[in-house]
This record gives structure tokens, sequence and C-alpha cells, in this order.
């Protein structure tokens, strides 16, 4: 029995926009969530996450990030965090792993330079921020260790035209709060 000509139709239509794709360069891949969880556990810290996988790969930040190339803030590797908790904010109760309080302090999307995977199993993820305070170009890169230790990072703000000193900018001073206390991004429908 021949195949169904409308599917095949549909094959070969989505094969040679899948190469039109591909060889015009820019994939059109699915938006990559991404966050930031202000957390005053023990120590204060943000909470750094990006989607990878279907999870969000993190890393605690205890000084947060840095519009500065030359800050290199340190980002403690931590276990992935499932897509749900993106929204979280509220309390974690005393005696529960990360008592204290947790604001969603950015959240948007993320573009991988270059292969994403790649980048994290080598240490060296460069990407794009689409946030409500963070954008451009940043790297999270893996510091080599020879002493068991094997989950300390540094973020680092990019050179491309957005950065700021930090003596003339800060942006976890200027901007403390939830994201849920800053206006509307632009082309967003209210809720
Ligand atoms: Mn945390």
């Amino acid at each position: 029995m021949a195949a169904n000509p409308l599917q095949k139709y549909k094959a070969e239509r989505d094969s040679s926009r899948a190469l039109q794709m591909a060889e015009g360069g820019a994939p059109r891949e699915k938006a990559r969530a991404f966050v930031i969880q202000k957390h005053w556990a023990t120590r204060l810290h943000y909470d750094f996450r990006l989607e990878l996988e279907g999870a969000m790969k993190s890393w605690a930040v205890p000084k947060g990030p840095s519009y500065d190339p030359k800050d290199k803030r340190m980002a403690v590797h931590v276990e992935d965090h499932p897509m749900s908790y993106n929204t979280f904010e509220g309390q974690i109760p005393e005696g529960q792993y990360g008592a204290g309080k947790v604001i969603v302090w950015d959240e948007g999307t993320w573009r991988p330079m270059g292969d994403p995977l790649q980048g994290y199993q080598d240490g060296n993820l460069k990407f794009e921020l689409h946030g409500r305070k963070l954008r451009g170009h940043w790297a999270l890169i893996k510091i080599k260790s020879r002493h068991g230790k094997d989950n300390a990072w540094l973020l680092i703000k990019e050179r491309d035209g957005l950065e700021r000193p930090a003596a003339e900018f800060s942006v976890i001073d200027e901007f403390p709060d939830s994201v849920a206390t800053l206006p509307s991004p632009e082309g967003a429908k209210t809720k």
C-alpha cells in the first residue's frame, strides 16, 4: 500500500525546510528558560539556572552577577532543578534543605553560543541572556582543579557593549527585588 501522499509531501517539505534552516545558519530552536532565584539561606546567594536537556542546570553564585567583566563571580555548580521550580517564590520552612526566603530575581530566555552540551561538558559555556535584568553575552567557565573539588565555576560578563564598570553600576544593588515588582516586559500580555 502506498504511503499517504500528503504525508510524503509533508515529510519532504519538512526535510527541505530543515535543510534550508541548517544552511541558513540560524536554527530555530525553542527558547530556553533562564531564571535567577535570590535565596536567603544560611548565606545569601543567587541561584543561576539555565535550561538544558529538560532540566535547569544550576549554579549558586554567592556575590550575584556583575556587569563588570573584571568581576569573575564564583559560581558553585549544584544539583539540577526541575523547570517547574522556576516560578517559585516564598519561604522554604525551617528544618528543610535551603530553609529561607526565595524570590525570582531575574527571568527570561538564553541562547547558547555554539553547542551547549559540549560547552557544558567542557566547562566552557558561552551564551546570550534575554532576561529582565541580565542581557547580552555571558560565560560560565569551570575552574580546573587538581584537588577533588569539581564544582567551582566562574560567571563572567563578556564584552559586548553592555558591560559596565562595577564602580558605576551594580545590578544586584540597583535591582534587589523580585521581577514581580518590575513593570511588565514589552509585548507581554497582562496576567
Ligand atoms: Mn539556593
